[in-house]
């Protein structure tokens, strides 16, 4: 036989070509589908290899040996290829190679048998050699056991498309290619085993060949796809590292699935809660407010802000619930987020831009706000009351600013808890300054009155000023009453006219002007 036969040298040049590629895909970065991968293709290469070389000789002895090393790959090879399918599906190191090992002691055991064969004949009843093309090769008619043998190695090839075809449901279509190619691959040793034998075609080493179709074609899915180092073993980091809680409800509205911020939210409301306990409760089990359970029962799409009032914070998340068809029934999709940070930032700015710093009433903004809220109610009367402290010049100059802002403070709590905007439906506010107003529903009788108890109220209440000194203050008050509605600024005008007449009339006194 020459060393350049065709054909044998094709399946030799493919042996080393794909050993090659194998070592190559060991390279950095590794994961066990890789490697997997790579050990697959080894034995592959490792079949054509002794294959080739048993159509290369011609002695019986030696050719039963290479025989028998073909049998290591064609019996190992499946067990790798399943595991190398389960870690694509199912990335679970420990899981999958606990798999591997239980579904490897059988081939392990069919492997021995066929060693050790010419002592006990369990597993091959006839060995001959018969030439096809020119070629000679070996030609095994196997016993009952080892029937069965292959009948094991099938189903191992069948478990593995069946692990990856039952997958595809859960991929994005560009990577469903990929699965459905690696099981076409998967299944060639498999055709030409059990198919070609039963067709009239005779090749020399048909299983050889058939290996490097596979191997050719599982490195091409492997670089084209490159899904092994992206999808979906990536796909469980990619969930456990989002922020947001991710949790999906089944049919029956129990925990199908959570990742671990979802985990550490829940745990907040329910501490001693185990994870190994979460999965099959029900939402009920788990949520309290009504708009999620509501949200889930009835397989809405919905999104709102929840507050959840803890004993020692608050915590604000917002809520999004997504129905998500799966196989025809509805699975329910629930994202939490923290947005505790960002609303505290929100109340904040809230409360600066419509509060006062110094006396925590309303600041001019808000104030005319609330008024223009009160003209679109439509319920008149409405009364303004503009009050400015009296002398509060000679004040500051006297003791100083901070003196005078405390001052402010203080009048500011007066004011209110006079006026009670709790109670009485009133505004309160700093409209600048020393300067204050008060709206009230109220006609001008009524208003008036208030205003001079109020001014009565403060002549009855002295200021501490550095723990000792007290001091009085008074304040002037221009009041204006509509019936109808009018801009702010037209009723400020008016009242300031008034509080102008107040102040040169003497101060601490009330006037009135109708706008
Ligand atoms: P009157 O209103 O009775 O005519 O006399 P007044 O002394 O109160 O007069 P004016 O309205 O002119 O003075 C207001 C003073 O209030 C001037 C300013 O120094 C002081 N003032 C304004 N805002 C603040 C503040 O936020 N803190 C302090 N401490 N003083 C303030
Ligand atoms: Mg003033
Ligand atoms: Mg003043």
């Amino acid at each position: 036989m020459q060393w350049f036969e065709p054909y044998p040298l094709y399946i030799s040049i493919m042996a080393f070509f794909i050993f090659f590629l194998s070592i190559v895909l060991l390279k950095k970065p590794n994961n066990l589908v890789r490697i997997l991968l790579s050990v697959s293709l080894i034995l592959s290469s490792l079949f054509m290899i002794s294959t080739a070389l048993e159509l290369y000789i011609d002695d019986f002895n030696a050719m039963q040996w290479l025989r028998n090393i073909q049998q290591i790959a064609l019996f190992l090879c499946p067990v790798f290829l399943f595991g190398f399918a389960r870690e694509i599906v199912e990335p679970n190191v420990e899981k999958n190679l606990k798999y591997m090992i239980y579904l490897g002691v059988p081939a392990v055991i069919g492997v021995i048998l066929v060693f050790t064969n010419p002592i006990h004949h369990w597993m091959r009843s006839d060995v001959t050699i018969h030439t096809v093309w020119g070629l000679t090769e070996i030609s095994i008619t196997p016993t009952p056991l080892g029937i069965i043998f292959i009948a094991y190695l099938l189903f191992l090839t069948l478990l593995t498309v069946f692990t990856f075809i039952r997958n595809m449901h859960d991929l994005p279509p560009h990577l469903r290619n990929s699965h459905l190619l690696s099981s076409v691959a998967i299944l060639l040793p498999l055709v030409s085993l059990c198919v070609l034998p039963f067709l009239s075609l005779k090749i020399p080493g048909q299983v050889a060949l058939s290996f490097s179709l596979m191997s050719v074609l599982l490195i091409f899915i492997l670089k084209r796809y490159d899904f092994n180092s992206i999808w979906p073993v990536s796909r469980n980091k990619i969930l456990e590292s989002l922020d947001e809680g991710i949790i999906l409800f089944g049919p029956k509205y129990n925990l199908l699935e959570i990742n671990q911020a979802g985990y550490k939210l829940l745990n907040k409301w329910m501490p001693y809660l185990h994870k190994n306990l979460i999965i099959g409760q029900t939402v009920d089990q788990l949520f309290t407010d009504k708009r999620i359970l509501e949200g889930v029962y009835h397989h809405s799409s919905t999104s709102f802000e929840w507050k959840v009032e803890l004993d020692d914070e608050d915590i604000y998340l917002q809520v999004n619930i997504v129905p998500i068809g799966y196989y025809g029934r509805d699975i329910m999709l629930v994202v939490l987020t923290n947005i505790t940070e960002k609303k505290l930032i929100e109340n904040r700015l809230y409360t600066l831009a419509h509060y006062d710093s110094l006396t925590n009433i309303c600041n001019r903004h808000s104030f005319i706000e609330k008024y223009n809220t009160m003209l679109e109610n439509k319920k008149f009367p409405i009364s303004f009351l503009l009050m400015d402290i009296d002398h509060f010049k000679q004040f500051n100059d006297q003791y100083g600013h901070i003196v005078g802002d405390q001052v402010l403070k203080e009048f500011a709590i007066s004011l209110t808890d006079f006026f009670m905007p709790t109670k009485y439906c009133s505004i309160v506010g700093r409209i600048g300054g020393e300067e204050f107003g008060v709206l009230l529903r109220k006609d001008a009788e009524h208003a008036g009155e208030q205003a001079n108890l109020f001014q009565q109220k403060l002549t009855e209440h002295s200021i501490f000023i550095n723990g000792e000194q007290q001091e009085k203050i008074t304040v002037s008050i221009g009041l204006t009453t509509t019936d109808e509605p009018i801009s702010f600024e037209k009723m400020y005008k008016e009242a300031d006219k008034a509080l102008y007449q107040a102040k040169r009339a003497g101060r601490d006194r009330v006037e009135m002007i109708n706008a």
